[in-house]
């Protein structure tokens, strides 16, 4: 069977190149156009990328000559990894010119008619494309995945949601160094260092995890009713975004009842198919002094979130660490999966 062609935006950068790498040998889709900078374009991808991925940078993709953010680029989806400050106008046009515009980017994330998805956590709310193209002249559409932290959170909330109702979230990040791009924060900046401030991220967390954990009601979703506080630190770690959280129940729930939720937890039937679907989405380490970055963050070819140290919370009900691979499941990899889901449910057709 032939493969879907797609197109990645911001090829180059942290995002991109992660992109490059987990499509490589893709079942279902073909990177046929790399796009990025002014600067970047008319040079071969391999000749100019400043690789920071394991291995070579793929044959098939390092001979294409990198193409400007515009269409057309003869593609039916478009991997989105460009700065939030030219997404907007970038993403509506390959929307409009009937691509489906699968986005990392912040700009379209709460716009009422743009799901914003975790496959696992709110699949239901594809549908909101429907409402997209009715009101907007897109012929194709565009999907977005959550902010890099808000999708460990999510990830780890909606088990418990779904069974005991989340109220309160109290959730403090350490945030790998990774997720603010290259060349991103400066060494001396760093090492040896916590920066308690990453800009916008808190506001991020507290209303994307609202919509996500929210329900579609005719045209728009009804947000979950949580209160979220945040607080986010960037720390010395190449790649793997840690929280502490602590939640409130509507229905009190035991550690073991936790983790009995977290375990049991999969997405529905058509979730478990995509390629990029990890057999368990949420994985509980009981061992006193785990999940972290170094040992745990491939669970699941980095798609998994390892949750630990679970037990009572004093000021809330249960307490917890999470942690989520940032540039795999909080971004290149969510993007994919969505991807794959947008094919599943039709709307995006699998050439004969
Ligand atoms: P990055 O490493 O700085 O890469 C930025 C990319 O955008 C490069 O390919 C760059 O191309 C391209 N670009 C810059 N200015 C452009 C312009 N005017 N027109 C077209 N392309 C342009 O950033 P990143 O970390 O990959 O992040 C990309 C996006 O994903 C951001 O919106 C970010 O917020 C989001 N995101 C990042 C993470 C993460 O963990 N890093 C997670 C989730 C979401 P040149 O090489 O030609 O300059």
């Amino acid at each position: 069977m032939s493969r879907i062609p797609v197109a990645i935006l911001g090829a180059t950068g942290t995002v991109g190149q992660k992109f490059v790498r987990l499509l490589d040998g893709h079942p279902w889709f073909e990177i046929v156009a790399v796009a990025a900078s002014e600067q970047s374009v008319g040079r071969p991808y391999g000749d100019l990328v400043r690789w920071r991925e394991p291995g070579p940078v793929p044959e098939s993709v390092a001979s294409l000559v990198i193409q400007r953010c515009a269409p057309p680029l003869d593609v039916t989806i478009v991997f989105s990894a460009i700065e939030a400050e030219i997404a907007g106008e970038v993403e509506q046009t390959f929307a409009r010119s009937g691509a489906y515009v699968v986005t990392n980017t912040k700009t379209h994330r709460m716009a009422p008619d743009v799901p914003l998805i975790v496959p696992e956590v709110n699949a239901a709310h594809l549908d909101l494309l429907n409402v997209q193209h009715k009101n907007r002249a897109f012929s194709g559409g565009i999907v977005a995945n959550p902010n890099c932290s808000t999708v460990g959170l999510v990830l780890a909330l909606a088990p418990l949601h779904q069974i005991f109702g989340v109220e309160r979230v109290f959730v403090s990040t350490m945030q790998a160094v990774s997720g603010a791009g290259y060349p991103g924060v400066a060494s001396l900046d760093i090492l040896g260092n916590v920066i308690p401030y990453i800009g916008e991220e808190e506001e991020k967390i507290e209303r994307e995890a609202k919509k996500l954990l929210g329900t579609l009601s005719g045209d728009g979703v009804q947000e979950a009713r949580v209160a979220v506080s945040a607080h986010t630190s960037r720390v010395a770690v190449i790649d793997g975004h840690m929280a502490t959280v602590s939640v409130g129940l509507s229905q009190r729930a035991t550690p073991e009842q936790a983790i009995a939720a977290w375990t049991g937890f999969r997405g529905d039937e058509t979730v478990r198919g995509l390629p990029s679907s990890p057999a368990h989405p949420v994985e509980v380490d009981l061992r006193l002094d785990r999940p972290q970055p170094r040992l745990d963050l491939e669970r699941g070819a980095g798609m998994t979130v390892t949750v630990g140290r679970v037990r009572h919370c004093p000021l809330l009900d249960l307490r917890f660490v999470t942690l989520a691979h940032n540039t795999v499941r909080g971004a290149a990899g969510a993007a994919i999966q969505n991807a794959e889901l947008l094919v599943t449910r039709g709307f995006v057709e699998r050439p004969a």
